[in-house]
């Protein structure tokens, strides 16, 4: 059984001051966090003020390699009773190059039983209104 993508049409994208930079990445196709630009320490989920010495100022930066650290498979049934079964898996996507930050992303197009913690993932980005939501699939 192969990973399916859920559906996200009707999901709206948390798109506000603080995330629009990720989400003006993605639309390059680019997968970037934010890190602290005084002392350097990564700022996930990205907001006003560094946890760590409470400046104001944010640079954006590439995520790096991606890995899985957790993750659940939902099976449902498919669209009709004449389609298989479908299994989505929502997985925690840590990236140890950027401060071990992680975000909550899909696994897609993978084998089930390949998908274990630890696995390395590369990023798919899967087109949504004017941007891209980053998706997962198990190297
Ligand atoms: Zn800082």
């Amino acid at each position: 059984m192969i990973s399916t993508a859920p559906a996200i049409a009707d999901i709206p994208l948390p798109i506000d001051q603080w995330t629009q930079p990720f989400w003006s990445a993605a639309c390059r196709c680019e997968l970037v966090m934010p890190c602290c630009a005084d002392c350097g320490t990564w700022r996930w989920p990205p907001g006003p003020f560094c946890p760590h010495c409470l400046s104001q100022a944010i640079a954006w930066q590439l995520a790096g390699p991606a890995r899985l650290y957790s993750f659940a498979i939902v099976h449902r049934p498919g669209p009709t009773p004449a389609d298989s079964p479908q299994a989505i898996v929502p997985g925690l996507v840590e990236f140890p190059e950027a401060g071990g930050m992680r975000i909550a992303a899909a696994i897609i197009d993978s084998k089930i039983d390949r998908i274990a913690i630890g696995s390395a993932l590369s990023v798919r980005w899967v087109p949504k209104d004017e941007t891209n939501v980053p998706m997962f699939v198990v190297v």
